[in-house]
């Protein structure tokens, strides 16, 4: 590596970009394991290596005697578990974070005895039949997934494909979250089919919602407007731009035998929201959890203003002493960017915020200190005065 190092190397961040190599020794070939050094020829770690990335390399491990092998990955994935294990999880969980966890690139989602993988880099990407391997040991699951359908993978030199990595099976599947029984669409969901990452905040809405008329944007499958009929609200009303996922929030309200609650409209929200707000329409509660409106730092600004937008048109649908509830899944806006927003908001809104609760997503997708592409999720409950 270079003299001069980067303070997130310095933390233990285990990516390596190519500028930030001084020279390569012997040939680096696509998807191998190499060894990282820093410029005084102290050890770094060993990952994989991508030519055609600017992501060069990739740490596995910083000790140098670990073998990278089949076995190497089941421990790994065993070690997760039983971290997962450790801090409540039993059915559903995000096994394998990635980075988090040690293992860049690498996502693997448990939805009971369901497993769906993303291996979005060349040198996992070759791991993979070790990786499914590890699944079977470790869990002899009814069916495993490939959700490689993320343009991600392209950076890399890999193609975009999903499919079946074990028998195949009924894709469609239920799963138990808080109580509650939720559809997943393994084959045809967003991601890998469903957002774990939101799973605690769901309840955090509890208390709010009982006997409130609720509305939430960007619903997708309707997990927080389910959770919000569940809780007792009187009434919910969910809107996404997809057909399909209104049709899948409609199935949702009906494995939950909450039909007569929870109704569902397929629009744009930005329109909805603007709409409504002119004509005065209000809630107890509203509900915003909008798609990343930014992949890149060019555009932060384009994404503040978003948030900036739908959270003033969200607040002025809020009846004096109802809440916000509102979320934000990209890492490029970090929380205190995210809060300011929100103020920025209120401001304009002339209202007053009383913050309920501030969180991230759930434990099992861990936050490693000084790791931002870590932290992403930002999760806000404010009462609106
Ligand atoms: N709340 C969901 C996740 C929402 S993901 C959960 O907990 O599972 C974001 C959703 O916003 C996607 O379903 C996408 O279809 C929807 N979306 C994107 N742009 C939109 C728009 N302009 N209006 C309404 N919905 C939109």
């Amino acid at each position: 590596m270079k003299r001069k190092i980067s303070r997130r190397v310095e933390s233990g961040h285990p990516w390596i970009f190519a500028n930030e190599v001084d020279k390569v020794e012997g040939e680096a070939l696509g998807g191998e394991i190499v060894n990282v050094f820093f410029h005084d020829k102290k050890f770094v770690g060993q990952g994989y290596v991508n030519p055609k990335s600017q992501i060069l390399v990739r740490l596995l491990t910083r000790d140098r005697e670990e073998a990278i092998d089949e076995n190497f990955f089941y421990n790994r994935l065993k070690e997760a578990w039983s971290y997962r294990q450790r801090i409540g999880y039993t059915e559903n969980c995000r096994l394998i974070f990635g980075e988090a966890d040690y293992l860049p690139a690498l996502i693997i989602d448990k939805f009971n005895d369901y497993f769906v993988l993303q291996t979005l880099a060349l040198g996992i990407d070759r791991w993979k039949p070790a990786i499914v391997s590890a699944l079977e040991r470790i869990f002899q699951p009814k069916g495993i997934y490939e959700r490689n359908d993320v343009p991600v993978r392209e950076l890399e030199g890999l193609p975009q494909q999903k499919g079946f990595l074990s028998a195949p099976f009924d894709t469609n599947i239920v799963i138990n979250e808080n109580g509650l029984k939720m559809h997943v669409d393994i084959e045809n969901g967003q991601k890998t089919g469903y957002f774990l990452d939101q799973h605690d905040n769901r309840r955090a809405i509890q208390h709010i919602v009982k006997g409130a008329d609720v509305l939430g944007a960007f619903c997708y499958t309707g997990s927080f407007e389910t959770h919000a009929g569940f809780y007792g609200a009187k009434s919910v009303l969910g809107l996404d731009i997809s057909e399909n996922a209104v049709a899948q929030s409609r199935r949702n309200a009906t494995l939950n035998g909450l039909d007569n609650i929870c109704k569902y409209e397929a629009v744009n929200a930005f329109d909805a929201l603007k709409q409504w707000s002119k004509d005065g329409r209000q809630y107890d509660v509203v509900m915003l959890d909008p798609p990343a409106f930014t992949k890149s730092r060019e555009t932060i600004q384009k994404a503040i203003t978003g948030y900036k937008e739908i959270n003033l048109r969200g607040m002025k649908l809020v009846k004096k002493g109802g809440f916000l509830v509102t979320s934000s899944c990209t890492n490029l806006v970090q929380p205190e960017l995210f809060l300011e927003t929100i103020n920025m908001a209120a401001k304009d809104a002339r209202r007053r915020l009383r913050q309920v609760t501030f969180q991230a997503q759930a434990s099992d997708h861990p936050i490693i200190e000084g790791w931002e592409n870590t932290n992403y999720l930002k999760f806000l409950i404010v009462q609106v005065l």
